[in-house]
């Protein structure tokens, strides 16, 4: 399937958060999906890592900062997404 590489990066400070594959077509990042997020590696491990309820995710915080960009979710199919806090990150289409 074809995909968007975007690298996310906290509004607040300008630090890189992760590089996320987007599918699908639209141009915001409402939710981002925990299994398509490409980099870092502890972020890519979130996605193995078997949560069973929604109090078990942690947010999606800033490395650098800790401002948090994004609170965990589960999608209508039932798969784990961060629901991005707007105007906390800024993303940049890698080209
Ligand atoms: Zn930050």
């Amino acid at each position: 399937m074809k995909h968007k590489t975007y690298h996310i990066h906290c509004a607040k400070c300008n630090q890189y958060v992760l590089t996320y594959h987007k599918k699908g077509a639209g141009k915001g990042i409402l939710r981002l999906y925990l299994a398509n997020i490409f980099e870092p590696k502890e972020l890519t491990n979130l996605h193995r890592s078997n949560f069973q309820r929604v109090n078990d995710v942690p947010n999606l915080t800033c490395p650098a900062c800790e401002e948090v960009l994004g609170v965990p979710a589960l999608s209508k199919g039932q798969k784990w997404v961060f629901r991005m806090r707007q105007g906390y990150f800024h993303r940049k289409l890698k080209k």
